[in-house]
Parts: C-alpha cells; sequence; structure tokens
C-alpha cells in the first residue's frame, strides 16, 4: 500500500539480530529505504555490521551517544552521502543496574541523570541534528513502554524515564509539525532482547503481559518494524505526536 522507495533512514539501536531496531530496521529496508545503521562501540561492531551489511546499508557507524562528537560525525556522514534524511530510529535506554533494580524512591541522581540523558535528552540532540537534513520533511521515532504511564513491578526508574521520552515526542511533534516533520513512539510489550534482560523478573512481564493481551500473543519485532515503516510513509504524514501501543491491546485492558 506504500513505499519508502528511495527514502533515507538512520537506525540506532541495533544491538543484534534481537533488537527493536533490528526488526525496524528490515521493514523499512524491505520497504525500500536505504539505511544508515549505527553500533555501539567496537566491543558491539562483530554482532552489528554484519547484519548492516545484509541490509545493504550505505553507512556503517560508531555512536555512544555519551561520547562528544559521536552523533555529529554520524549525522555529518548522512550529509556528505545523501545530502537529506528522512526517516530517524532512536531504539536505545540505559539505565545503571544498581539504580534500576532499586526502588524509584532511592535512585541516585547520578543514575538518574545518566539514564535520562542517554534515553530521553539523546533523541532530542538527534532531532535537532535531523531537523536541517529533514529538507522535504521526515519521520522521528522512539521506543517506549507502558511502564511510562502505569506502575509495572520491576520497571521502577524506567517508568519515570519513559514518561519523560513520551512527553518529548508531544513536544517535538508540536514544534517540528508545521515543517512536515512528524514525531512518534512506538510502545511494544515486552519482548526478549538484552536491554530486557536487564530488567528483574522480566519473564514475570512476558508471562503476564502473553496472558493478559486480548490477542495473547507477544508483540515481535517484525511487528514493530511495520509499524514503524508505516508511520515513516507518506500515508502516514497527517499523524504525529503518538505513541503506538504493539501489544496485543494488553493496555486497554484493567
Ligand atoms: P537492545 O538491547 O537490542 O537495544 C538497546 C540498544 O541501546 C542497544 O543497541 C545499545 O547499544 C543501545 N544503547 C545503550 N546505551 C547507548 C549509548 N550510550 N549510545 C548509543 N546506544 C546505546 O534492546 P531493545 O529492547 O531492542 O531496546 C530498544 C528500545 O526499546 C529501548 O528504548 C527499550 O527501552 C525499548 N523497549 C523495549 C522493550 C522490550 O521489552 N524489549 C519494550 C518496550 C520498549
Amino acid at each position: 500500500m506504500f513505499s519508502l522507495e528511495g527514502r533515507k533512514a538512520l537506525v540506532v539501536g541495533v544491538a543484534n539480530e534481537h533488537s527493536i531496531a533490528w526488526g525496524c530496521a528490515t521493514a523499512l529496508k524491505a520497504q525500500g529505504a536505504d539505511l544508515a545503521i549505527t553500533y555501539l562501540n567496537a566491543k558491539a561492531e562483530p554482532f552489528v555490521r554484519p547484519l548492516a551489511e545484509t541490509a545493504g546499508a550505505e553507512i556503517v557507524l560508531p555512536l555512544d551517544v555519551s561520547r562528544a562528537g559521536e552523533m555529529e560525525a554520524v549525522f555529518d556522514a548522512v550529509r556528505d552521502r545523501w545530502g537529506r534524511l528522512d526517516i530517524l530510529l532512536h531504539s536505545i535506554a540505559f539505565a545503571p543496574r544498581q539504580d534500576l533494580h532499586g526502588r524509584v524512591v532511592d535512585c541516585s541522581a547520578e543514575g538518574f541523570a545518566q539514564a535520562m540523558d542517554i534515553s530521553v535528552h539523546s533523541f532530542l540532540r538527534m532531532i535537532r541534528l535531523a531537523e536541517p537534513l529533514m529538507t522535504d520533511g521526515g519521520t522521528c521515532l522512539s521506543v517506549s513502554f507502558f511502564g511510562s504511564e502505569r506502575v509495572v513491578r520491576h520497571y521502577n526508574m524506567m517508568g519515570p524515564v519513559k514518561a519523560a521520552l513520551e512527553s518529548v515526542v508531544r513536544y517535538a511533534a508540536a514544534e517540528l509539525g508545521e515543517k512536515g516533520i512528524t514525531v512518534h513512539a512506538l510502545s511494544p510489550g515486552p519482548l526478549k532482547t538484552r536491554a530486557a534482560s536487564g530488567i528483574d523478573h522480566f519473564d514475570e512481564l512476558l508471562d503476564a503481559a502473553s496472558a493478559r493481551a486480548p490477542t495473547h500473543h507477544l508483540a515481535t519485532i517484525e511487528d514493530v518494524g511495520a509499524m514503524a515503516a508505516f508511520l515513516a510513509s507518506r500515508e502516514a504524514r497527517n499523524q504525529t505526536g503518538g505513541i503506538h501501543a504493539i501489544d496485543g491491546g494488553f493496555s486497554i485492558t484493567a
């Protein structure tokens, strides 16, 4: 129904073939987009580079958002190679283990600031660098979770962090709408990924999700990718600022 033929997409957050970002990269590619893919550091590169090559990525570069200059270098490469950008996917999050596993009430100022910087403010920095390259409009996507809205056991400090991310989505959408730049959060139910393994008792979350969701199916990275690809299409250009649940209906149940 829709095509992303010739659209230029920067995908940040692929760690391995289970990553939500990888599900999105393959869906964007399948609809015709050209890809730039980043990896965290030299340790991650051997896992990510072969995937990027499979997807025919035209730009493959390191990006640790907490390292000065790396984000600018990625956007410089995008500008030099493509002269523009149409799609930005920010699919990253981080919280220090000790803070993540404790009560929200007890989390340290340093840990909270680091989690907010890597998981939220980095999205704003990316949008700011993408804006001048999105000359024909564009789509900026991040990835959130229902723990932003309701207290989900063991999700702990990532709840307030994702709440901030979702608010950033709304403000950025309001500020950039007149330029034809749309901003969204994808909000999948729990999925087995590396990041998820950092959450205590994650299996309980998976069991609860499939038991309570009306469809009784867990979200897959393909489900998330399909939504990302649609939101990135011209057909979705009048939708912005939304938090899109991809959770088998879990979030509508009491
Ligand atoms: P993942 O481990 O595959 O991806 C997390 C990514 O974050 C990795 O690629 C990692 O390199 C990157 N990252 C961490 N710190 C970084 C930094 N300083 N600079 C650059 N990149 C950094 O796990 P995932 O589940 O695919 O996570 C992607 C996003 O989806 C996260 O925002 C996560 O909170 C969100 N999410 C996950 C689930 C789930 O159940 N897995 C559900 C809802 C939302």
